[in-house]
């Protein structure tokens, strides 16, 4: 006992003495204590990186520094460790080319050592430096610059730093525009994102086809065999069980990495699209994975060989995405990197399943995840996941416990939505201790970014980046001008003032292009506004130029559209006060509950309430989502009926299975006709248990005579289909776990031309809780009376969606046919 005592206080000596390194005076009464040494054989970037920290250093109050020649002995010293012999303590960094970035701060009574080992990793290591000395880039440009006043500079500190993610990136869809880049490379290089390690991944096969042109021409029957031709087309594929074929492309490989010396890796992904061939030898590999990593994988197996030896540590690149999602079933070359895309993952395999399932297989793994994708969040508030900061905290340390070593972000310019976001992100792929101080990294960027005005531009950040209730518009804009407004009056500081107003033009863009997409406004003034807001860079007007017009119109410079005329004052105060004016908020009366996917049947530990019988849609049109448990293997039997209506698409079925870890549906039905004609359904399962039915038609009316099983329809805020799924009349129940105080959600009707909401809510007791006769489109909330929760409550003779928020958002005929989240399944049978 007494000598675990004694041992625990030494450590605790011991600690104190490491956490406690020497002070150095870097400035004092506003000027330099410290010149900044560099080795004579100091490289140019280094020399420059010198010259950057100089810079900051004297606005920081380090007046006269200097940038010296020297031993390292004393000052601020920073290069290689090579370069600095005579050091007294020897600091080694390794030749991993995953360590290239690796750098250590050492503060002595007499200097500081920024020691890296590589010129990038110095780079970082003075970046890291002023960072600590208070010097922030929050998002590109001057604006967002925050340098503090200068004063006496003092450091002490000793770490050794290394990225969690060996190479980081967020990067631009559709590309920089002018304006941006130096601002864009300026943010990268002082917030440390870089590629230590330069992983290609891109589309390649048809750069491979125009590098060897006479050899495909010669050989034809390496190309796929698609519709029985063999030909160039677009996202042309390979005969890839053709052993010419792979020879020639192994070649292509080795040519490539001698003739780039520099390149770390070479990508062998496939073109995009589909178009794979069909002959009988390729239709023998198991998946289209397999296929893309035998021809990988004999790349790989030419580099391992003696004769190659020249080319060093090369890898290969690629993705595991769309057709190629894999996991393969072959092993697959330890030189290969394969980067999981966070979407167009193959229905049915989650993204933890793919990197697992490839690394099973020997990969190693990056992910390629989407932070903003213009056309699909056009930049509106949580619209893309770098507007959504509690799940970038939450996902990065998963991919990172799953394997992956690379990060790449597809992104876009919009630092309005994303800004946040995408800082909180640099951090974290660096650190994943960052990702548990979201709520310490936010309040850095509010106390530096908005001295003065600080409460109101914390609502203002809460609302657009971790609200996750559901808001009308309307709501939200007149939520967020009144944020700014509050900031504005809060603030006479002229750099705090520029960022707010900004942020007044991001939520004129959202005010634009929200009344557009509700056919109130003008796709022109949703343009002409991003034109002329884009180097504030809170939108990515590139990418909203060529999506909302075209590209042409989006690189000419005389395009009537753009009118460079700076913002006044009067103009930003307008947004303001018409804004206010036009939009109100909303207070819906409750908060949103997020539940689980993973659904199990309820009824046989939940014991419920008796309710009215229920009957489905009866006008499903487009898409339905169904979830269903097959009690046995073998699939589902089940008659369906496609009412003719557009006759758009081949109505079409498909099952996936929870348990499955292919990315493809287990079955796939699309042998039956919009005619009106009952037929069978037969879609095989080798699983038993949780599976999901997607129903999709040609705008007709698809119905299912479902067998006797467990069979719920989702009906949350964020459910896909839900508005087709939910048309014509219908009576679900669903249930209200133990402890819920309110049932809260948002009741609309379908379509402008479809019927008002109509029906009423019962709660467990068949007492009407709610009438929805005469209620427009809206929230509702219905107190839970006491004694009616842990019940099923019924939706009844109903018209319209209704999508849950505080209850799980499933909708059944009865208690013997609905599956709910297995949490609540376990907490409530308790
Ligand atoms: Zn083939």
């Amino acid at each position: 006992m007494n000598l675990l005592r004694t041992s625990g206080l030494l450590c605790l000596l011991l600690s104190v003495t490491a956490a406690d390194p020497p002070t150095c005076v870097l400035a004092h009464g506003g000027k330099a204590a410290l010149p900044i040494v560099v080795a004579p054989s100091a490289s140019p970037a280094v020399r420059a990186s010198a010259q950057e920290l100089a810079a900051m250093l004297t606005r920081l109050g380090a007046g006269g520094i200097t940038v010296e020649d020297g031993n390292g002995s004393r000052g601020i010293v920073i290069g290689r460790p090579v370069d600095f012999p005579a050091l007294s303590k020897q600091i080694t960094f390794t030749k991993d080319p995953f360590k290239r970035e690796d750098y250590v701060l050492h503060s002595r009574a007499d200097g500081v050592w920024l020691l890296g080992a590589s010129d990038l990793a110095v780079s970082h290591a003075v970046w890291d430096l002023l960072h600590r000395l208070g010097v922030r880039q929050y998002f590109p440009g001057a604006t967002w610059e925050v340098v503090p006043p200068a004063g006496d500079l003092r450091i002490a500190v000793d770490v050794t730093e290394h990225p969690a993610f060996a190479a980081r990136r967020i990067w631009y869809n559709w590309g920089l525009w002018g304006y941006n880049d130096e601002p864009y490379r300026q943010w990268c290089v002082r917030n440390r994102m870089a590629q230590g390690f330069a992983l290609e991944s891109g589309h390649a096969y048809e750069a491979i086809i125009a590098a060897n042109r006479a050899a495909f021409d010669a050989h034809p029957e390496y190309l796929a065999l698609v519709g029985g031709e063999r030909k160039l087309r677009g996202d042309v594929k390979f005969c890839i069980a053709n052993p010419g074929l792979r020879a020639l492309v192994v070649e292509h490989a080795l040519k490539h990495l001698r003739a780039h010396p520099q390149a770390d890796s070479i990508s062998l992904d496939p073109s995009d699209g589909d178009q794979w061939c069909e002959c009988d030898e390729c239709k023998k590999f198991p998946t289209i994975a397999d296929r893309v990593v035998t021809l990988a994988n004999a790349v790989g197996d030419a580099i391992d060989r003696s004769e190659n030896s020249d080319l060093g540590d090369r890898r290969i690149g690629m993705y595991a995405y769309n057709r190629h999602t894999g996991p393969p079933t072959i092993r697959v070359h330890p030189r290969i990197i394969a980067s999981a895309t966070t979407a167009f993952i193959g229905g049915g395999l989650t993204h933890d399943q793919v990197l697992a399932g490839w690394q099973k297989q020997g990969a190693t793994m990056g992910v390629y995840d989407y932070l903003s994708v213009v056309d699909w969040d056009w930049n509106l508030p949580h619209g893309g996941k770098g507007g959504r900061l509690l799940q970038i905290a939450a996902d990065l340390p998963r991919y990172h416990q799953l394997g992956a070593r690379f990060y790449d972000a597809e992104s876009g310019d919009c630092w309005g939505p994303c800004g946040l976001g995408y800082w909180l992100t640099s951090r974290m792929v660096w650190d994943l201790k960052e990702c548990a101080r979201t709520e310490a990294l936010t309040e850095d960027f509010l106390t530096h970014a908005f001295p003065g005005a600080i409460e109101p531009m914390r609502a203002f950040y809460q609302l657009i980046n971790f609200d996750g209730q559901r808001r009308s518009s309307g709501d939200l804009l007149g939520r967020m001008y009144r944020h700014l407004d509050a900031a504005r009056r809060a603030t006479t500081d002229v750099a705090v003032r520029r960022r707010i107003d900004d942020l007044v033009l991001y939520t004129r863009h959202v005010e634009l292009y929200t009344a557009t997409a509700d056919g109130r406004g003008s796709r022109d003034d949703v343009v002409r506004h991003d034109w002329r807001m884009r180097t504030s860079m809170m939108v990515h007007s590139y990418g909203l130029w060529c999506r909302l017009l075209n590209q042409q119109a989006a690189l000419d410079p005389k395009h009537p559209l753009k009118d460079s005329t700076p913002f006044s004052e009067t103009e930003i105060s307008g947004f303001i006060s018409n804004g206010i004016t036009a939009y109100q908020p909303v207070d819906p009366g409750f908060t949103q509950v997020i539940f689980s996917t993973t659904l199990v049947p309820a009824a046989e530990q939940l014991k419920f309430n008796t309710v009215p019988a229920g009957r489905f849609p009866d006008a499903p049109q487009d898409q339905q989502r169904w979830w269903l448990w097959l009690p046995q293997a073998g699939g589902l039997d089940a008659e369906v009926t496609v009412h003719k209506r557009w006759a758009n698409r081949v109505p079409k079925q498909s099952m996936w299975a929870a348990a499955s870890v292919h990315p493809d549906p287990v079955a796939v039905d699309e042998s039956q006709k919009p005619d009106g004609q009952p037929r069978k359904l037969v879609l095989r399962s080798p699983h038993i248990g949780l599976h999901r039915l997607e129903t999709l038609d040609g705008g007709d009316h698809t119905v299912i005579t479902w067998p006797k099983i467990p069979l719920t329809i989702e009906s949350g805020i964020d459910t896909p289909g839900v508005t087709s799924h939910m048309r014509g009349g219908w009576t679900l129940s669903f249930y209200v776990p133990k402890g819920t105080k309110l049932v809260g959600g948002w009741a609309s009707r379908i379509a402008n031309w479809a019927p008002p909401v109509s029906g009423r809510l019962l709660d467990g007791g068949g007492n009407v809780a709610l009438d929805f006769t005469g209620r427009g489109d809206g929230w509702f909330t219905v107190p839970v009376p006491v004694g009616q929760d842990g019940k099923l409550w019924t939706f009844v003779d109903t018209q319209g969606q209704r999508l849950l928020m505080t209850v799980p958002p499933y909708l059944a005929r009865s208690g013997e046919e609905l599956l709910l989240p297995v949490e609540v399944v376990e907490s409530d049978a308790r």
